[in-house]
């Protein structure tokens, strides 16, 4: 454990929703935090006007809250260090840029939009690194006094030294270095006011205490910047680590062509968050044993920042799937079912439907209601019932939104061809015969003993005697589930109950 007032961040943007990226990003920081008894704090970035999005920031608190990373501080959560909202923070950021301006160590720009960007044409014209050509750095002070007093436009850029190596120790990557030649005379405070990410970054990591950066391999090549200006404040500067992307299979960065990459997404389809965060921890670390399967209290003990990859990390869904299968089959059933219920009620099998959105029930469940009904009969239904049924499918779903697809022939009559009821070359007699013996000898079942292993003590007789016992069972499977793969007839009879068995058989011997 570190002996040092251990405090990380993290810092989205809020444009939209919380990105799975982010949501890593948030783990390791998180993770990295807690074992060594350090806080995790929520700041959102919101300096970019263009990029703001409506209810962006609650997405992001929900899905953290959703995959359990409950943060110390942050917007919604109040502390000692607020606000943690950028843009309540304008003052600070005028201030600090005036501190530097003060200092010799920024200076003020009036180029204009037009000015910029002949400026870049040129420079590209002669083969030439666009760059800021600091015509505005040596400008005389007195017309520098006077186009402010005119309310000019004009923005404020750090001044950054020629031919410097900046080296700093990434606990991920190593020791990295820049040469300040390859670094323009970076824009600090914009013309309305707002501050840029660098200057808002460093002024924020500084006062909010934060001990160490967690962030995405993109910002690598700001990091020098962000020294320098930790250096123009004659501030400590913090540790920095810098994790691998997210990748595409075919090693593109991740992006919502190629998929989905908005944390709600993969809630919505029933992503479990113990599935999320296990498959998110392994991208970009692994234990360096077999152990793959690991709960977020194993995280805290066997996570290690130090030993996070430097190569990019692939988003690989099978495997996603395959910890979600995992952690579903762990799960208690009753909490599973209980998982499952928006997913129902959101494709129309049962009310009641929510108060609120289906989105807010599938993250926030469990949720209270206690009574069911089939929406197709209105009949009314328990708990148990359900609970059934998803004990059938939860074996061959990979999320909860499959089984919330999968257990429809529970609620709803299956539609069917005829002909799915024929097993291989059996005649119509034959299957229709089978049939009428199955009606016969279910019914003489008691219903208090409609259970799968009575079921199968009376039919298994009865299909042995046929040539093939598939000539039996394979159109009782196909009468009562309505499908060419399904779970075993019995266990689905005993779901479906006596009565609704009997009534599917029959239904089988009307189409023939
Ligand atoms: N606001 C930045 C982002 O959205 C944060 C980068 C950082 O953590 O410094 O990625």
């Amino acid at each position: 454990m570190l002996n040092i007032k251990l405090r990380t961040r993290f810092a989205p943007s809020p444009t939209g929703y919380l990105h799975i990226g982010g949501l890593r990003t948030a783990l390791y920081s998180y993770l990295f935090a807690k074992q060594n008894n350090g806080q995790f704090i929520l700041r959102l970035e919101d300096t970019d006007l263009k990029r703001q999005v409506e209810g962006a920031a609650e997405r992001i608190y929900e899905g953290l809250k959703w995959a359990g990373l409950n943060y110390d501080e942050g917007p919604d959560v109040g502390g000692d260090f607020g606000p943690y909202i950028q843009s309540k923070r304008l003052k600070l950021y005028k201030n600090h840029a005036d501190e530097l301006i003060q200092k010799d160590r920024a200076y003020y720009c009036f180029c204009t939009d037009e000015t910029l960007e002949k400026m870049r044409e040129e420079q590209i014209a002669k083969k030439q690194a666009p760059k800021y050509d600091r015509r505005c750095l040596n400008l005389p002070a007195d017309e520098i006094e006077s186009r402010l007093k005119n309310n000019e436009p004009h923005v404020i850029r750090m001044k950054i030294p020629a031919n410097r190596i900046i080296e700093f120790n990434d606990i991920v990557r190593g020791k990295v270095a820049y040469n300040t030649n390859e670094l323009d005379d970076q824009v600090l405070l914009k013309s309305d006011g707002y501050p840029t990410y660098h200057l808002a970054v460093v002024v924020d990591d500084h006062l909010m205490q934060i001990s160490h950066v967690t962030r995405t391999e993109e910002w690598l090549p700001s990091t020098p910047k962000h020294i320098l200006l930790y250096e123009y404040f004659g501030w400590e500067r913090p540790h920095w680590a810098h994790l691998p992307l997210l990748l595409n299979p075919d090693k593109s960065k991740m992006s919502k062509r190629k998929g989905d990459v908005a944390v709600e997404d993969y809630i919505k389809k029933g992503y479990l968050a113990e599935a999320m965060i296990n498959f998110l921890a392994f991208l970009g670390w692994n234990p360096g044993t077999e152990k793959e399967i690991y709960s977020i209290e194993e995280l805290l003990k066997d996570f290690s920042l130090e030993k996070v990859h430097k190569a990019g990390a692939i988003f690989n869904i099978e495997k996603l799937n395959w910890y979600n299968q995992y952690h579903m089959r762990q799960m208690d059933l009753d909490k599973l079912t209980e998982a499952c219920i928006p997913y129902l009620t959101e494709k129309g099998l049962i009310f009641p439907k929510f108060d609120h959105s289906f989105e807010i029930a599938a993250i926030k469940g469990p949720f209270t209601v206690k009574e069911f009904e089939i929406n197709q009969t209105k009949e009314k239904i328990s708990f148990d019932f359900i609970k059934k049924a998803v004990a059938l499918e939860r074996e061959r779903a990979s999320n909860l939104s499959q089984i919330g697809e999968s257990v429809r022939l529970f609620f709803e009559e299956p539609e069917y061809d005829k002909d799915l009821l024929f097993w291989k070359d059996a005649s119509k007699e034959e299957i229709k015969n089978s049939l009428k013996i199955l009606e016969k000898i279910i019914n003489e079942i008691p219903e208090k003993s409609f259970t799968k292993e009575k079921l199968q003590e009376i039919i298994m007789p009865e299909a042995q005697k046929l040539p093939n016992r598939g000539i039996m069972l394979w159109p009782l499977r196909a009468a009562l589930s309505g499908q060419k793969a399904s779970p075993g007839p019995f266990e689905i009879a005993e779901a479906l109950g006596k009565e609704k068995t009997l009534e599917r058989i029959k239904k089988a011997i009307e189409k023939l």
